[in-house]
């Protein structure tokens, strides 16, 4: 049996942050579903925030208002040592990734440029053209190979094996031999990334269906804030491939079909540059009303910035409109329309990526820290992915040097993997069923037009119902084919059980929580309510189903007061 001190799962930012820093002296190893450069964060954007101060608008900038900024952004669900922790940590993890070859754009003197992006009093969002997350995992990779850090490539991880309240290991499907093995692990670190694959409309790459997260709740970790799911405003109109916000921070204009900057009325000071959940609800009320195009999208106007501006600035974003959508935001404004693009909830750790599972870890976008509560502001993802990666890594490190080997670990192990078999056999045996890319596309609908950016009680409940439905129709899903190598189908089946699990956590907490805060908008209670709500969401898998609970928020410089831009 394969054997490590420290199991990083994930390829992206998070997993490879993690890798890079834990101690050299134990044996790690990192497995990803895909080559870890094919990861989400290769399609990061627009940038990442710090604190650096050196826009000549961005001078006065401090790490003290990057966290305040974070808080309100956050609609004051943040826990705020996490938010200072992360903000704080930004500027040294700027200048690390810039010495580990992250090539950032810069200003004509030779400093790290920084762009204006939403929700952020000073422009502070570090970024190279618009293609951040892709150089900085480059340079990552490419650290990690020196390092010699041990990469099992198309692996997918099926099972988190906890007894005890101890974690034991990991099974996993090698994808290109259909193999089923059971992995010892003194240490797991989760950096599995969102679940936007869960919504029919979503800026995420295909492989984002969120089993991560799943497989950690059925391994009864509590899963918290799951409601909040970061609606962006400016997907391209149908593909929803993502128009980065960088490209408002270069003063990209939205418009409706009157040609008007219909942000005016919902945000006068910040405009196109409020936090997201704002712009997401205005741009889709403005196509609700009638104030869009063919009753589908509005306008991202670039036209003004000028040719050389946007071939310098936003190469990449020319390209996907040029590739996509037959149009040069030179010469014409780019259709848009809001998408899922992002998880605020996710596994349940503090501040050191820990669980309550010993040796149990998480950071990355599939965990919950929470830095960013109700509401994440751009740029802080990709700060997150390097910060608590790199903690989770550390930590990871210092558990493992105080742990014992469990040797009774490995009956359990093997018990696990070959009940996973048997399932996989028992999907092959059955010649009729029904196939799991219909239950996926239901899946889909229901959350893109039950749990979306406008929701209400009766919409969440019929959610709900539909959402446990496709659960008895998941008991008769079967495997058409008869090559399990680099089989689809099957990866799908077993990813569509995290992929219910997390449809069912999302509509719960929001059927629930009986107010709006964030991302979160309830049309039947359309205020925050901060005497019932100001607290965290937990559900955990417990007894074969979901159950519910709460827990405090941290609260301690920054008193929560209304959110204005
Ligand atoms: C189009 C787009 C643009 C964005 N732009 C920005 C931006 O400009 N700034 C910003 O701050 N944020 C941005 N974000 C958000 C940010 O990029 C992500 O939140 C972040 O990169 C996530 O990194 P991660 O390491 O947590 O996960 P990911 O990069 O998603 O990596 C997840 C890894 O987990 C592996 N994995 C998942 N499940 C399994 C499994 N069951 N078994 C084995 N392996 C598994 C995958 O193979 C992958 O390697 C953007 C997101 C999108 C979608």
């Amino acid at each position: 049996m394969i054997a490590q001190d420290i199991l990083v799962v994930g390829g992206g930012l998070a997993g490879l942050a993690a890798a890079l820093n834990s101690d050299p002296a134990h044996k790690v190893a990192v497995i990803s579903k895909v080559h870890p450069l094919r990861s989400h964060s290769v399609a990061a954007q627009g940038g990442i925030n710090a604190a650096l101060g050196n826009n000549p608008n961005g001078k006065d900038d401090t790490w003290e208002r990057h966290a305040f900024d974070t808080v309100k952004g956050s609609d004051y669900l943040a826990d705020q040592s996490a938010a200072e922790l992360m903000c704080k940590k930004a500027i040294p993890t700027i200048y690390e990734l810039e010495h580990l070859g992250v090539p950032f754009s810069r200003f004509p003197g030779g400093v790290i440029a920084q762009r204006p992006f939403g929700g952020a009093g000073f422009p502070r969002t570090c970024y190279a053209a618009d293609r951040t997350g892709l150089v900085i995992l480059h340079a990552l990779f490419e650290q990690s190979i020196k390092k010699k850090v041990k990469f099992y490539n198309e692996w997918l991880v099926t099972r988190l094996i906890v007894r005890d309240g101890k974690c034991l290991g990991v099974v996993v499907l090698d994808l290109t031999t259909a193999k089923i093995m059971p992995i010892k692990a003194r240490a797991v670190i989760f950096a599995t990334g969102g679940y936007g694959r869960v919504y029919l409309r979503t800026t995420n790459a295909y492989i984002n269906h969120g089993s991560g997260i799943g497989i950690a709740y059925r391994a009864g970790i509590p899963l918290k804030d799951m409601e909040f799911v970061q609606f962006h405003p400016t997907s391209l109109l149908g593909k929803n491939i993502l128009i980065t916000e960088g490209a408002r921070g270069e003063g990209g204009y939205l418009l409706n079909n009157k040609g008007k900057r219909y942000m005016a009325d919902y945000a006068s000071s910040a405009m196109e540059l409020a936090p997201r959940d704002i712009v997401a609800r205005a741009t889709q009320t403005e196509i609700d009303k009638g104030n869009g195009f063919e009753g589908q999208y509005v306008h991202l106007d670039l036209r003004h910035l000028g040719e050389e501006k946007i071939k310098k600035r936003l190469p990449a974003i020319r390209e996907i409109c040029m590739n996509f959508a037959r149009i040069d935001p030179i010469d014409e404004p780019i259709p848009i329309q809001p998408a899922q693009h992002y998880s605020m909830g996710g596994i349940d750790v503090d501040e050191s990526c820990a669980s309550f599972v010993e040796g149990f870890f998480a950071a990355g976008e599939c965990a919950s820290v929470s830095v960013h509560g109700a509401n994440r502001l751009g740029g802080n993802s990709l700060l997150e992915t390097v910060v608590f990666g790199r903690i989770a890594g550390e930590e990871a490190s210092n558990y493992v040097k105080g742990s014992e080997n469990n040797e009774e670990g490995e009956k359990v192990l093997l018990d696990e993997a070959s009940e996973i078999k048997s399932r996989i056999e028992e999907w092959m045996r059955r010649d009729s069923g029904i196939k799991v890319h219909l239950l996926m596309n239901k899946l889909k609908v229901i959350m893109s037009e039950k749990v979306d950016i406008f929701r209400d009680k009766r919409n969440l409940a019929e959610a709900l119902e539909r959402i446990r439905k496709l659960r008895e129709d998941y008991n008769q899903v079967y495997i058409s084919g008869k090559n399990l190598r680099f089989c689809q189908e099957l990866v799908n089946i077993i990813e569509f059980e995290s992929m219910l699990d997390l449809a069912e956590v999302i509509t719960l907490g929001g059927l629930n929580r009986e107010e709006t805060r964030g991302s979160h908008y309830r049309m039947d209670f359309p205020k925050r309510d901060d005497k019932d709500w100001l607290k965290h969401t937990l559900v955990s898998w417990k007894d074969g189903k979901s159950q519910i609970g709460y827990k405090d928020v941290k609260i301690e410089k920054y008193k929560p007061v209304e959110r204005k831009y």
